[in-house]
């Protein structure tokens, strides 16, 4: 029986708070019960609660690991991937409940992909992510209104899978459509088969690396910065490009710079050195090559035996590959940590919170996209899933 008392289920829209739960009298610590008391949880029992709540929960439960995931939360992941994978992957399952150990947009993407009868769990409604917030939905609205009073011509909205579910939909109901870091190079070809800008959300690295290796000059690729006015362009200049980059970025990769890839060189001969193309542009020309996590994974892991790797991104993913792949050496190409801490906030104790709430009929840190954001968001997906 459940020490929780529940005064509602706790579902939550969009930016929506932490649970509205009463804790009952004489709970004992971490049963059922509020979080704060999880944190009273000995560290040494935390994996066999999780175990055991996970065991009891059966097929009613999925739970997905983001690669950028702490190594305590992500061993009890089912499946392990990028935001995209993991959704369709909880999608084709018959659990009943998602718990999604990532950030909040891929909670809103397993949302968005979900079937009827699933509810997507964050475990943590802290774990944000700087990229995605970085293009408010408002701001995005003024700069299309604005670009549109420039001058006549179509443009079509390309947005990264990390951005919010009402960028998302802004960019279906605009028919345009989202990319990933694999594809997105695919998917702005065929936005200038339909337009004659591109309008790239929210990562402005992203969008000039892909621009640029499409064979776009740098100079017909403009910068949109949402506090300046017309983001800090001219009308002509605005006519002039191809492609106009959102300013946003993310703050783990951004923090790699050129001269860690000289160094490394300088003290690694002959080792290779492997950017995600969220990296700024000067680190992705100074690679031997640009992958997105899963092609990170894909040129390491077929590479030959012994090959010596440094990799700009995320310090979790670097050290599972550099520990689970013995026949290569794997570092990070900045040795000061470089760790996603929004998704770091996920601990053992909110997984372990979430799981034994579920399995007591609480629902907690529910994560809903509405009706009409899901539709339009779910039309930019498509049109991605169209191209394949
Ligand atoms: S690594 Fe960057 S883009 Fe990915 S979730 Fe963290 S802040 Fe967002």
């Amino acid at each position: 029986m459940s020490n929780l008392i529940s005064i509602s289920e706790s579902s939550f829209l969009v930016g929506s708070e932490q649970p509205a739960t009463v804790r009952a009298p004489e709970i004992e610590a971490g049963v059922g019960c509020d979080f704060d008391s999880y944190l009273l949880v000995p560290d040494n029992t935390l994996d066999d609660r999780i175990a055991a709540a996970k065991a009891r929960l059966g097929t009613d439960v999925v739970i997905l690991g983001h690669h950028y995931q702490r190594d305590e939360v992500i061993k009890f992941a089912d499946f392990r991937g990028d935001s995209l994978k993991l959704s369709f992957q909880a999608s084709q399952t018959d659990a009943r409940y998602i718990v999604f150990c990532g950030v909040h947009f891929m909670a809103e993407s397993a949302d968005i992909l979900r079937r009827e009868h699933q509810i997507v769990v964050l475990p943590d409604l802290n774990a944000g992510c700087s990229m995605a917030d970085m293009a408010d939905i408002g701001q995005v609205e003024t700069c299309w209104e604005e670009l549109s009073s420039v001058g006549d011509f179509k443009i079509v909205p390309v947005t990264y899978m990390n951005s919010t579910a009402a960028i998302k939909a802004f960019t279906g109901e605009q028919d345009g459509s989202i990319c990933t870091s694999t594809n997105a190079a695919a998917v702005m070809k065929w936005a200038f088969e339909n337009g004659e800008k591109v309008l790239f959300l929210p990562d402005e690295h992203l969008g000039r690396n892909t621009g640029y290796r499409m064979g776009i000059p740098l100079e017909q690729m403009i910068v949109w910065d949402p506090y300046e006015e017309m983001g800090g362009n001219t009308p002509e200049a605005i006519r002039k490009a191809r492609v106009i980059l959102w300013k946003g970025y993310c703050s783990v990769h951004q923090r790699f710079s050129p001269k860690h890839v000289e160094r490394v060189r300088r003290e690694h001969p002959g080792i290779r050195v492997i950017a995600h193309p969220e990296c700024r542009f000067e680190v992705a020309q100074a690679a031997d090559e640009i992958g997105s996590t899963e092609g990170i994974i894909k040129a390491i892991t077929s590479s030959p035996k012994g090959t010596e790797w440094a990799v700009g991104t995320e310090i979790h993913l670097v050290n599972r590959l550099g520990k689970e792949l013995k026949d290569h050496k794997v570092m990070s190409l900045d040795p000061s940590v470089c760790v996603c801490t929004t998704m770091f906030r996920i601990t053992p104790q909110h997984l372990l919170w979430a799981l034994e709430n579920l399995g007591e009929g609480h629902v907690v840190n529910r994560i809903s996209v509405d009706e009409r954001t899901r539709h339009y968001a779910r039309l930019a997906l498509d049109r991605m899933l169209a191209l394949r």
